[in-house]
């Protein structure tokens, strides 16, 4: 397997680009923006600079990884010859659902489907495609050239073969890929999301303040990161959307977002990518220092 399609140059669009590229993989990286495709060609390159200043690469190795991409803005014309193609467009389920309809009818009939979603069910896209038994999800962390873990996900149909080849794959690329069956958010998520939103709705009911709550999870459970800056860095909008789909996909009260966290999402405080969520990132030196480690 040398081709391989990315769909979506995004945040995890570039980081999975890059990733393989670096591995030397042939990347068609697709975007219906090309302003999208740009940006993530810059970002790739000044992330494989950072490498070098690192003595992690080498000149020579930022060149062949670069010239192992190539841009599209057609569907169509980028997987022509992917034998996987690994969807990381925006996380909206009818987009994600057309896009499956498009690869199923464009991609050479063995081309394996992967999709990066973050919870959206991998069985319900393997059903409007002809090949349920080859789509799967590959959802890499955040920043994909970084983090070690990408949970394989085996939808209803997807066959053991598939599976197998998958892991192996994730393997070559130096990922650590760990099993988990189709249901909402998955394993990262389903634990993940519901602390954040418990450290929100600790907030919501007058316990501690921002500080306060992320400093007791670090300091106490040892996590670099407190649970509300993390929130800031993965986007409330986000968290929102996986717990909604967590609420939706269980009918489980524990799932339902707090208040304040809707609150905030419909007034466009959405973290690190607006600017303000439970940080302020446009003034403080703190907080710029902690934008800037992510972006
Ligand atoms: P993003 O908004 O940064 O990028 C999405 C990209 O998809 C944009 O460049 C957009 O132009 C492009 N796009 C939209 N429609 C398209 C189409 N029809 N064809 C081709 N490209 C299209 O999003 P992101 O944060 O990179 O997330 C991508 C996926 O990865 C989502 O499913 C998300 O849930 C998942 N994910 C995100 C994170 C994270 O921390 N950001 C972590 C794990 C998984």
């Amino acid at each position: 397997m040398k081709n391989i399609a990315v769909i979506g140059a995004g945040t995890m669009g570039n980081g999975i680009a890059h990733t393989f590229a670096q591995f030397n993989y042939n990347v068609q990286l697709i975007d219906v923006s090309q302003t999208a495709l740009d940006r993530a060609i810059s970002i790739i390159t000044r992330n494989l600079d950072r490498m070098i200043a690192k003595e992690k690469i080498s000149e020579k190795d930022k060149k062949q990884t670069l010239s192992n991409i190539t841009t599209f803005t057609s569907i169509k014309e980028g997987v022509k010859y992917a034998s996987l193609v690994i969807e990381a467009a925006s996380e909206n389920a009818l987009l994600k659902t057309n896009i499956f309809k498009e690869l199923d009818e464009v991609c050479p009939e063995d081309t394996i489907l992967a999709t990066n979603t973050s919870s959206i069910s991998i069985t319900q896209l393997a059903a409007v495609t002809k090949r349920p038994d080859k789509v799967i999800g590959m959802h890499f962390m955040n920043p994909v050239p970084i983090m070690k873990l990408v949970e394989i996900i085996k939808g209803y149909n997807t066959s053991d073969d598939v599976m197998d080849f998958t892991i192996e794959l994730t393997k070559e690329i130096n990922k650590i890929p760990v099993k988990v069956n189709d249901y909402p958010g998955f394993v990262a998520n389903r634990i993940l999301m519901p602390m954040i939103n418990e450290s929100i709705e600790t907030l919501y009911n007058d316990v501690a303040g921002v500080r306060e709550i992320d400093d007791i999870m670090k300091l106490g459970m040892a996590h670099p990161m407190g649970p509300l800056q993390l929130a800031d860095f993965i986007g409330l909008d986000v968290c929102l959307s996986i717990l909604n789909v967590m609420y939706d996909g269980f009918k489980n009260p524990k799932y339902a977002p707090c208040p304040l966290l809707v609150n905030m999402v419909a007034g466009g405080k959405l973290g690190i990518k607006s600017g303000e969520g439970f940080y302020d990132y446009t003034s403080s030196k703190k907080s710029e220092k902690v934008a800037k480690m992510f972006l």
